[in-house]
């Protein structure tokens, strides 16, 4: 039987073999491991790419959202809103920091529903946490403007949606902060976890410096506050540098990939495709995400005939009970959760694979 896999880590390696190995015998040449040059570079590029004025390489991108809300100041008694469609880490973030998360159900398109975060504010809201999922941001317009309206501090979780934008404005570059993950499997996805802060303020620039160094001013020696251990390495950076340069060309594969699966699919009626009509607002499918209202007889099926696809999430987080969250009712996460699943989406796929994923689906709603 053909099998499609989701990702093909392997096989893209081979497509820019050279560069990836001149990067990593330049690395281990020099000897080049903590707070190196390729870590900087990689840095100024990103912040360049991004369209903001710093970037500061973390550990993960849970790293990233949870010093983004200690550089805000939020904690104890503040709260923080949080759409109920999305990775655990987001919310995770703002329960370990102390302060509690207020969850928001999504709209069609599985980001925050904006209609819905006016009546979730309260006097103790300090901030909103909109997240681009899947290569599509949250309307940021609309939330900049309640932001402004409610002095709201906005920290983009954006580990989904680098390279996205509204109008030009890259995802990461709108609220306080922009939160990255070059988890392998991301858009940019390291060969080992890896994450970024994006900001234009040189104070949460240096903030977030210090504390994934333990809180020392590296110039200085100088502790600056009980800190941790989250620094971007060396070597993922120089990967992750090489990986960059070839965004732009990967995100245009990844259009014409979507393309595909548009025209392949766009007839059947039981299928809700991620393709919205939002003039401005620039997809760059990181996850091809669609839902089906045959749910998991439809991602069964896709997977029994050797299709690897992914149903986040069937279970949302704030129904795992060890996580102690309110489930206030979220009639969209719900109806989303039960019918998700993402297509195989990734620029190492041939044309031929992506064929027979159109014609399996299409095989499943023939019969
Ligand atoms: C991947 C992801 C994270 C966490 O990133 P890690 O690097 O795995 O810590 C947070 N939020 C969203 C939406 C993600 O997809």
């Amino acid at each position: 039987m053909k099998k499609v896999k989701f990702v093909e880590p392997a096989k893209l390696y081979k497509t820019i073999k050279n560069e990836l190995d001149a990067a990593y015998f330049d690395v281990m040449e020099k000897g080049a491991l903590i707070d190196q040059q390729h870590l900087k570079t990689f840095e100024v590029n990103l912040a360049q790419f991004v369209g903001t004025k710093y970037a500061i390489g973390l550990n993960s991108g849970y790293d990233a959202l949870h010093l983004s809300l200690r550089a805000a100041g939020i904690g104890p008694g503040d709260e923080v809103i949080v759409p109920a469609h999305t990775f655990v880490a987001s919310c995770s973030a703002i329960v370990n920091v102390g302060a509690s998360p207020v969850l928001v159900d999504v709209g069609k398109d599985f980001n925050i529903n904006v209609d819905l975060v006016e009546e979730a504010i309260t006097s103790n809201t300090k901030g909103i946490m909109p997240v681009h999922l899947s290569g599509f941001m949250a309307d940021m317009p609309r939330i900049m403007e309640l932001a402004k309206k409610y002095k709201l501090i906005i920290i983009e979780d954006a580990c989904q949606s680098l390279g996205s934008s509204i109008n030009e404005l890259g995802a990461g570059s709108w609220g306080f902060t922009g939160c990255f993950s070059f988890y392998p499997f991301k858009i940019l996805g390291g060969y080992g976890d890896g994450g970024a802060i994006t900001t234009n303020s040189e104070e949460v620039a240096t903030y977030a410096k210090r504390m994934r160094y333990n809180g020392e001013d590296r110039m200085t020696g100088e502790y600056h506050g009980h800190g941790f251990t989250c620094l971007l390495d060396n070597l993922q950076a120089a990967f992750l540098d090489v990986k960059l340069k070839h965004m732009p060309e990967w995100i245009v594969r990844r259009k014409d990939i979507a393309r595909k699966y548009q025209e392949g699919l766009s007839d059947i009626p039981e299928l809700l495709l991620p393709h919205y009509d939002r003039p401005g607002f620039d997809h760059v499918y990181q996850n091809y995400t669609l839902r089906s209202a045959q749910g998991s007889m439809f991602s069964n099926f896709l997977i029994e005939n050797g299709i690897e696809v992914l149903t986040q999430f069937r279970k949302p987080y704030y129904k795992h009970s060890a996580l102690n969250l309110t489930d206030r009712g979220f009639p969209e996460t719900e109806a989303l959760s039960r019918e998700v699943c993402s297509l195989p989406m990734n620029v190492e796929i041939s044309d031929e694979d992506i064929n027979y994923v159109i014609s399996m689906v299409r095989k499943f709603y023939e019969k």
